[in-house]
């Protein structure tokens, strides 16, 4: 089973109120079993909504208001439903204060990416879950041995 940010397949439920639809994210989960899920949207946080991003251990909106315990229940939900239907891979969005896997925004609001990994996918991760982001697919004929 495969846990996948829900912006990845079209839900609108980016901060801005858009979203961030892949087609190969898409293509690479036919045929698969799937959960969609967006970890700010399950922390209580609404859409559209202020832009965040990680400071050490916390989370920030663009206003300064303080927004980690939003984010720290999303990635506590994401873990109990990965529990409970036997996720063992998550495909995540890139960047992500809650979802990036890799890279992350540094704090300032200025643009500026730094190597580091979202509160969800960080919690994932430490939970013995694999966390991709969505330029990671596995290579067709690869998948298999995720799901
Ligand atoms: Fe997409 Fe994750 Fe952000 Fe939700 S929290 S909008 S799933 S990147």
């Amino acid at each position: 089973m495969i846990l996948v940010s829900a912006c990845l397949l079209g839900e609108n439920c980016k901060y801005s109120g858009g979203n961030n639809r892949r087609e190969a994210v898409c293509r690479f989960l036919e045929g698969r079993d799937y959960i969609a899920f967006c970890p700010e949207r399950a922390g209580g946080l609404p859409t559209p909504r202020l832009p965040s991003e990680r400071r050490g251990a916390g989370v920030v909106a663009r206003d300064g208001t303080d927004v980690t315990e939003a984010f720290r229940l999303g990635a506590e939900r994401a873990l109990a439903l990965c529990r409970e239907k036997g996720v063992t891979l998550a495909i995540f969005k890139e960047g992500s204060p809650s979802c990036g896997s890799r890279v992350i925004y540094d704090g300032s609001f200025s643009g500026r990416k730094i190597p580091g990994r979202g509160v969800t996918a960080e919690l994932l991760e430490e939970n013995g879950i694999s966390v991709l982001g969505e330029d990671e697919l596995p290579a067709e004929g690869d998948g298999g041995i995720f799901c």
